[in-house]
C-alpha cells in the first residue's frame, strides 16, 4: 500500500501488506491478550489512558505533520485533531467506571442486577478523513471496556495507522491489546468471519457499510455502522445572520469539507437570501487555500485524487441539472476550489448524494414545513444544524427531523460526552459518552432468588 501526498502527488512511503496467516496470527495473540486485559482494573486501564493522552501531546506535531502529508488535511485542524484525541482518552479515563457499574434493578429476586462485560477483540474499519480521530474513537472506549482491538485503516493512511499502534505501546499498554493491520479491504470479509472476532465497526461509505454489515450478520456478529451524511443547515428569517454565516463556513468547509457530518446543504429562508448569500460568499472568497503545511492554510487539497474527480462529476451532473456555481467550482489535481452553487433541487445529485469535499450546495424555501420537508428529504440522517432566535420554535422542530442528531446555532460536532451516530443510510449504533463504550459490551443479567 502507498501513501501518497496529495498536495504534492509524491509517493511518501509504500507499506507491505500482512498475509493472510500473519492477520490470522495478530488476531489470535489479540484474543489472547483478552483474557488478561479484562481482569484489569479500572483504575490501571485509566492510567495507561492518560499516558496515551500524554504521548499524543508530546508528539503532537509529528502525528500532524503525517496527517497532513498523507491526506492534505491543513497542519492546524491535525495538531487540532491530536489534541481532541488527548481529551477523549481523558474523558473515558474519568468516566468508563462510572458508565460500566452494574445497574440494579429491582425485581422479585433478592437481587437482580444487569453487569456490563468485555465481548473480546473488535475489529474497526476506519477512514482517512480524520485518520486519528476516528481510530481514537473506537479504540479508547472499547479498551477501557475491557476488549481488545484490531485495526483495519484506510490504504492511504499507513503512516498514522503506525503511529496510532506505537502511541499506545509507548504508554505502556499490554502488547497486542491495539494492533494495526496492514491490509487492504479485500481481506476484510475473512477477519469478520475468524471465530475470536466478536464484532465490528465501520466508518466510511454505504457499499463499504453494506459489505461489512452483510458478513457480520451472516456470522451474528454484533456491527456498529458510521457512514455518510448530507446534513442540512436550516437558516430560518428570524436567524442571527453573522454568526451564522461564519458558523455555516466552517460546518461545510473545515477538513476542506471532507467530514461525514459537514453541512452539505444549506437550506435558506427565501427572505434572506441575498443579504445571506452576500457575506457567504466574502467569507468563502476569504478562506486560504495552500499548502497544507502551512500554519495558516484552510483549505488543503483533498485526500486523493480520484475523490476530487468524484465531486467533479456530482457538480458537472447538477449544472446540468439546473444548478448554478456562484463562485468556485474548479478542480486542479486533487485541489478542489470552495465552491457555493445555488438553484439546487431535490432532484440534483449533489442534493441526494453525499458531496465529501468544498462544495456547499443552496436551496431556498418559504416556510417551516417545507424546511423540514427539505431536511428529510435526504437518504442520510446523520444531524442537522438549525439556525434561528425564534426559541419557542425551537423546541417544536426538534421532533420533527428523523436524524441522529439537532444541533441549535450551531454545527454539528462531536463531543465526548454526548452519544454520535445516524439513521437511515447513515448507519446505526452509537459511538462516543455512555452510549458508546455500552455498544461493545455484553449486557450481562444477573438474577439472584
Ligand atoms: P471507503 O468507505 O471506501 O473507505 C473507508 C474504509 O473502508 C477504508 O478503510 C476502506 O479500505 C474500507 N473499505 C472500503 N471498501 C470496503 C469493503 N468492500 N469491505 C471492507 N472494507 C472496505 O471510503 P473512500 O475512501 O473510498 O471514500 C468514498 C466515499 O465514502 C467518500 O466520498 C465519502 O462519501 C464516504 N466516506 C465517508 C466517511 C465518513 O466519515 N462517514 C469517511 C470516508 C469516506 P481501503 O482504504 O483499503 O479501500
Amino acid at each position: 500500500m502507498k501513501s501518497i501526498n496529495p498536495y504534492t502527488g509524491e509517493t511518501i512511503q509504500t507499506f507491505p501488506q500482512f498475509t493472510p496467516s500473519q492477520v490470522s496470527a495478530s488476531i489470535t495473540k489479540a484474543h489472547e491478550a483478552f483474557f488478561s486485559w479484562k481482569k484489569t482494573s479500572f483504575s490501571e486501564r485509566s492510567n495507561l489512558m492518560r499516558s496515551v493522552a500524554k504521548g499524543l501531546r508530546e508528539h503532537k506535531d509529528k502525528y500532524a505533520k503525517t496527517m497532513t502529508l498523507e491526506m492534505g488535511k491543513p497542519i492546524a485542524q491535525a495538531k487540532a485533531e491530536i489534541d481532541k484525541c488527548a481529551w477523549l482518552c481523558e474523558y473515558y479515563a474519568d468516566t468508563a467506571e462510572q458508565h460500566l457499574t452494574s445497574k440494579i434493578i429491582k425485581t422479585d429476586a433478592a437481587k437482580s442486577y444487569v453487569n456490563y462485560e468485555p465481548i473480546g477483540v473488535v475489529l474497526a474499519v476506519m477512514p482517512w478523513n480524520y485518520p486519528f480521530w476516528q481510530v481514537f474513537r473506537f479504540i479508547v472506549p472499547a479498551l477501557m471496556a475491557g476488549n481488545v482491538g484490531v485495526l483495519k485503516h484506510a490504504s492511504n493512511v499507513m503512516g498514522c495507522a503506525e503511529h496510532i499502534e506505537a502511541v499506545f505501546i509507548n504508554a505502556g499498554f499490554p502488547k497486542h491489546c491495539f494492533q494495526n493491520l496492514p491490509i487492504n479491504s479485500s481481506k476484510v470479509e475473512a477477519i469478520i468471519r475468524h471465530k475470536h472476532i466478536k464484532a465490528v465497526t465501520l466508518t466510511g461509505s454505504k457499499p463499504a457499510g453494506s459489505m461489512v454489515a452483510s458478513v457480520a450478520g451472516e456470522e451474528i456478529k454484533k456491527s456498529v455502522l458510521e457512514l455518510g451524511g448530507s446534513n442540512a443547515l436550516v437558516v430560518f428569517k428570524d436567524a442571527e445572520i453573522d454568526n451564522t454565516v461564519a458558523t455555516c463556513v466552517q460546518a461545510r468547509f473545515q477538513n476542506t469539507g471532507q467530514s461525514c457530518i459537514a453541512g452539505k446543504r444549506l437550506l435558506l429562508h427565501k427572505s434572506i437570501e441575498e443579504e445571506f448569500l452576500d457575506k457567504l460568499k466574502k467569507e468563502v472568497i476569504a478562506l486560504k487555500s495552500g499548502n497544507p503545511l502551512e500554519e495558516d492554510t484552510y483549505i488543503g487539497t483533498m485526500a486523493r485524487e480520484d475523490l476530487a474527480e468524484e465531486l467533479e462529476e456530482q457538480l458537472k451532473a447538477s449544472v446540468k441539472e439546473g444548478a448554478k456555481i456562484l463562485i468556485g467550482g474548479k478542480r486542479t489535481n486533487a485541489y478542489f476550489e470552495p465552491t457555493i452553487v445555488t438553484n439546487v433541487t431535490p432532484e440534483m445529485s449533489i442534493f441526494k448524494e453525499e458531496t465529501f469535499g468544498p462544495v456547499l450546495s443552496v436551496t431556498i424555501f418559504n416556510t417551516d414545513e417545507e424546511a423540514v420537508e427539505l431536511v428529510n428529504q435526504s437518504d442520510f440522517g446523520l444531524g442537522v444544524s438549525i439556525f434561528t432566535e425564534n426559541d419557542s420554535k425551537i423546541e417544536k422542530l426538534i421532533p420533527l427531523f428523523e436524524d441522529g442528531a439537532v444541533f441549535v446555532n450551531e454545527l454539528v460536532k462531536s463531543d465526548p460526552r454526548l452519544p454520535f451516530g445516524g439513521t437511515k443510510i447513515s448507519g446505526y449504533g452509537r459511538e462516543l459518552s455512555e452510549d458508546g463504550i455500552k455498544e461493545f459490551v455484553n449486557k450481562k443479567t444477573v438474577y439472584i432468588k
